[in-house]
């Protein structure tokens, strides 16, 4: 074992920057999503994958590949990059129930969409 060790405050830091990111992560040269796994750059990103979620609030970037809202820039000052950070991310947000944590590598996920009336 070779894991760094994260503090749960430090990760709930890092998920405030997930929501409301659009000018950190179009600042930022890699963003990782911690629910896949993908890394990638704002610039991939497709403008639908920016939401609106907050009145008069930046927008807010989910992945391209599974379009979950789990997206942190490197301009956020967290290592992004980081596996073991990444790891501990995950199993904090998601409770091990995430891509990474099955060991899955990133790819398009095509979510099954409900019919709302
Ligand atoms: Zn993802």
């Amino acid at each position: 074992m070779n894991h760094k060790v994260f503090s749960d405050e430090y990760i709930e830091q890092a998920h405030k920057h997930t929501i409301f990111n659009g000018s950190e992560v179009a600042s930022s040269s890699v963003c990782t999503c911690f629910y896949c796994g993908n890394q990638f750059t704002s610039a991939d990103a497709d403008p639908s994958d920016f939401w609106d979620e907050g009145e008069g609030k930046e927008k807010t970037l989910a992945c391209p590949l599974c379009g979950i809202d789990a997206v942190l820039g490197d301009a956020s000052g967290f290592p992004v990059t980081d596996a073991s950070f990444i790891e501990a991310c995950t199993t904090n947000w998601f409770s091990g129930y995430s891509r990474i944590s099955s060991g899955l590598k990133p790819e398009k996920v095509d979510w099954k969409h409900i019919a709302v009336e």
